[in-house]
């Protein structure tokens, strides 16, 4: 298998400007086609691992590397990262006034392009992304209006899906992608994850067991105090979902 298959987060240290360590020596590794959960108490570090894969400025890391392609990221400014391949939803800023939800994607989606590659015209934009919004019962009306200006928690994590869809990233991390939601969206969500047509290697990060349902993992990751404290197959969410995290302090 190509090198570039794999995601590799090797012993990572990640600390806050004022010294404070969150993550301290995590490891995983993901491959294309792979769907990892990582479950975990909360202020285990999952949402700070989140942040270090994008590159927000907040979290610094401090040793430890995350390769795509065996290329190191760790550097590298957000656009680069999601140029090798790594999804990045557009959280940051979370709202952006006066730019409508489809021309930001079509930009973003004709930005990843190589160079000399096809650019997508509106109309074949548009098409597609009617394509990936059906399934997400992402409604027209929804994309024309500016980006998650005034969505809803469950719409703005559809509208992550659809940004998904439409970007075709080699691995993506979502954090909580179902917190806040209703059965519908719940359902929705995982129609758009299950419904990509290329495999994607997915970090997962849930606190309920309920999103697992709609997206099935290949692994399940415990993340407590900054590091892995389990991993293991499905049968370790039931586990968790039955007797939570105190077995594994
Ligand atoms: P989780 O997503 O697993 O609930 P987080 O990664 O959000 O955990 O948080 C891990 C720890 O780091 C918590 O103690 C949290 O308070 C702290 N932390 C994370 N981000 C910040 C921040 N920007 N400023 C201060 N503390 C933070
Ligand atoms: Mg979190």
């Amino acid at each position: 298998m190509a090198k570039d298959e794999t995601l590799e987060i090797i012993d990572l240290h990640v600390s806050l400007a004022d010294g404070k360590e969150i993550l301290r020596g995590l490891s995983l590794s993901v491959k294309r086609g792979e769907v990892h959960a990582v479950m975990g108490p909360n202020g285990g570090g999952k949402s700070t691992l989140a942040a270090a894969l994008m590159g927000h400025p907040a979290y610094r890391i401090t040793s430890g590397s995350v390769r795509v392609g065996g290329a190191d990221l760790t550097t590298l400014s957000p656009d680069q990262r999601a140029r090798l391949g790594l999804f990045l939803g557009f959280q940051y800023p979370v709202e952006v006034a006066g730019v409508n939800f489809a021309s930001f994607l079509r930009q973003a989606v004709n930005g990843l392009k190589a160079e000399g590659e096809k650019k997508l015209s509106p109309i074949a934009f548009r098409n597609q992304l009617e394509e990936a919004a059906k399934g997400l019962g992402f409604s027209e009306e929804l994309a024309a209006r500016a980006l998650n200006v005034g969505f809803s928690g469950g719409e703005k994590k559809k509208a992550e899906i659809l940004q998904l869809a439409m970007l075709r990233p080699k691995f993506a991390v979502l954090d909580e992608p179902d917190s806040g939601l209703d059965v519908d969206a719940l359902r929705h969500i995982g129609a758009g994850v299950n419904g990509l047509d290329y495999p994607i290697g997915l970090v997962l990060i849930t606190h309920y067991q309920r999103i697992l349902g709609h997206i099935k993992p290949d692994f399940v990751h415990v993340v407590m105090k900054g590091r892995l404290a389990a991993s293991g197959g499905p049968e370790l969410a039931a586990q968790i979902e039955q007797s939570g995290y105190e077995g594994f302090r």
